[in-house]
């Protein structure tokens, strides 16, 4: 079936007990005992499983394709979860650009009880190649990445990776299930900030790990869920679940709309770069276009000018809004340079867009008048 097929039925089953249609919310965090010790509903204590929990995994696992996956109350626990897994002293290797969080967890926390850290240009795989040590065990990818939308190629870091007996997860947050399979193109683990684009609407915290295989890795990454017990609510899978029945309709228009607003962004005399990988002169384009359904929702720009001209372009915005975070119904636009921390490699003319569902013809009007009069000092 197709996605749009599967984001419903995968995660709407009629409720057996009342035919319910909307899934009732499991809010009891434990499950009777039979007389003789069995709990024939598999159900014991919510830390460990819940039927809102297990109903979201399973229509995540079915909407990337994987054998299993596993639901987090963040999307830096779901990463953190993964990184645990990891024996003492393993290198891992990550990408220069990437979500700023995963950067300063494995920098501070991971690196600091003896893990060895690698960034690497993973647009090279001469450079990733170069990179892989013989104890490296996991390369992490995330493409396109944050803020840059630098794409690297699944497929070929999934091989380098495999050859030299590392695992190889892919943060696909930006990209979505709708847009990108990381699985199918050989990556061992997808992981997701579901608080973003499957979440939608910038009302819920989550996060997701779903694997190509089930096996050792899984059941250790179902222990580090169950005992770390970074679990999100029944409430907060409940939302998921609701919102992820229309993520390829939300994912489809941000992406046609962001498509536009590049197109625009990039004749306009005030901007410098747009960084899109559906443009034909972003240098990812081919790899995109093979591996991508499509562009995503989300765009960087470079205005003309530093940090004041950054600055002064998303203070004039009325309608897009000046906030973190990305993958919602409405359009939000972040410096993020001065949220990324001083090991930022983020340019200070740069702003990162996140394309809601508003009209593409009044996001063109709020960004012509938030540009103008740079355009025109210059
Ligand atoms: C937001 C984000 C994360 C972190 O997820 P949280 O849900 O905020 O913990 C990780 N990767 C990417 C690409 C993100 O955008």
């Amino acid at each position: 079936m197709h996605i749009r097929t599967r984001a419903i039925h995968a995660s709407h089953a009629v409720d057996a007990a009342t035919g319910a249609i909307a899934p009732p919310i499991s809010l009891s965090t434990t499950f009777e005992r039979q007389a003789d010790g069995t709990f024939p509903s598999g159900y014991v204590y919510s830390r460990s499983e819940n039927p809102n929990r297990s109903a979201l995994e399973s229509a995540l696992a079915a909407l990337e394709g994987g054998a299993t996956a596993f639901a987090f109350g963040s999307g830096m626990a779901a990463v953190d979860a993964l990184l645990r897994t990891l024996p003492q002293g393993a290198h891992v290797l990550l990408p220069n650009d990437l979500y700023h969080g995963v950067r300063h967890l494995a920098k501070h926390f991971y690196a600091a009880s003896g893990m060895e850290i690698a960034f690497v240009d993973m647009r090279s795989l001469d450079a990733v190649r170069a990179a892989l040590r013989p104890n490296t065990r996991l390369v992490w990818a995330e493409t396109p990445s944050n803020p840059a939308l630098n794409i690297v190629d699944i497929a070929g870091i999934a091989q380098l990776a495999h050859d030299a007996g590392a695992l190889l997860g892919v943060d696909n947050t930006w990209a979505t299930p709708v847009l990108q399979s990381p699985l199918a193109l050989g990556a061992d683990v997808a992981m997701h900030s579901t608080t973003k684009y499957i979440g939608g609407h910038s009302d819920v915290l989550g996060g997701a790990l779903i694997l190509r295989e089930s096996g050792p890795l899984a059941e250790q990454i179902q222990s580090v869920q169950q005992l770390a017990g970074a679990v999100p609510s029944p409430f907060d899978c409940w939302l998921l679940v609701r919102s992820l029945a229309t993520l390829p309709l939300r994912v489809a228009a941000q992406t046609e709309t962001a498509g536009a607003l590049a197109a625009f962004l990039f004749e306009h005399p005030a901007v410098e770069r747009v960084l899109y990988p559906g443009l034909a002169s972003h240098p990812g384009h081919a790899v995109a276009a093979q591996q991508m359904r499509g562009y995503g929702g989300m765009l960087s720009f470079q205005v003309r000018g530093g940090q004041p001209e950054a600055f002064a372009v998303a203070g004039r915005l009325t309608l897009i809004t000046r906030a973190t975070s990305l993958g919602g119904v409405e359009s939000l636009i972040e410096h993020r340079r001065s949220i990324e921390g001083d090991d930022s490699p983020t340019p200070e003319n740069l702003l990162r867009l996140s394309v809601g569902l508003e009209d593409e013809a009044d996001l063109i009007d709020d960004l012509t008048q938030a540009l103008a009069p740079l355009a025109y000092t210059r």
